[in-house]
């Protein structure tokens, strides 16, 4: 059978666990990945991944080299500028982490001086960049998260700030370090086109999204990547 219709290019981070990441039979999976392809399935549409990082997602989609992405990304009102959001999938936030033998670094306070790891284009650089006057310390930017920790576990970055679900789930999976100090007020996860483009697609995730929440798919694939 020959298909006239529109394979959507949908671009994604390269490891953002439990949202992202490849397992061990290198297959990408994750929250993000099975919502895309529940809700896809849901609404019959094609679509094709692209795992190039949170920070060349975001230039894919604004260059219109990608349709959309689906990267664990913040609704941000800064973004709203440039993107146009789903509702809501996640809720989420950014929190400080250091290395789990750290016993100097308790809060903000505590960094003057000192190098803080984050990565490009999130939101916990952002949140790190607004504080780094008022607290006195320097960041270091990464274009990955695992860069990032590894920064922090060889003690050039005294901390690092991580969105609290990705950061948990690297703890429980044995990444040596701990969160410290406030969840910070965050944004919840959304899929984001380039603003005024692909509305089409963007109806669709939505009514995707509605039925997969309504038909418990939603909450099994949480289930699948969220133990309890
Ligand atoms: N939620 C964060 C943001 O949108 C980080 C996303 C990510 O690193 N994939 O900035």
């Amino acid at each position: 059978t020959t298909s006239t219709a529109k394979k959507y290019v949908i671009a994604t981070d390269t490891t953002f666990k439990p949202f992202e990441y490849e397992n061990d039979k290198g297959e990408r999976v994750g929250i993000d990945i099975d919502l895309l392809a529940a809700i896809a399935k849901d609404q019959g549409f094609d679509y094709e991944l692209k795992a190039v990082g949170f920070d060349a997602a975001l230039g894919e989609v604004t260059s219109g080299q990608s349709d959309g992405m689906i990267a664990g990304m913040s609704i941000t009102d800064a973004r709203k500028a440039t993107f146009d959001f789903s509702d809501p999938y996640f809720d989420s936030g950014v929190v400080m982490a250091v290395s789990a033998s750290n016993t100097t670094v308790k809060t903000y306070a505590d960094l003057s001086g000192q190098k803080v790891a984050v990565k490009n284009g999130t939101e916990g650089a952002t949140f790190a960049e607004s504080i780094k006057a008022q607290y006195g310390f320097e960041t270091v930017s990464f274009p990955d998260s695992a860069n990032m920790y590894e920064d922090v576990k060889a003690g050039n970055s005294a901390a690092l700030f991580e969105d609290y679900p990705v950061i948990g789930d690297a703890i429980a999976s044995g990444v040596p370090l701990k969160m410290m100090g406030n969840m910070e007020a965050g944004n919840s996860y959304g899929f984001a086109v380039k603003k005024g483009q692909n509305a089409d697609l963007l109806k669709m995730f939505n009514a995707g999204l509605a039925d997969v929440k309504a038909n418990g798919e939603y909450q099994k694939i949480l289930d699948t990547y969220i133990k309890k």
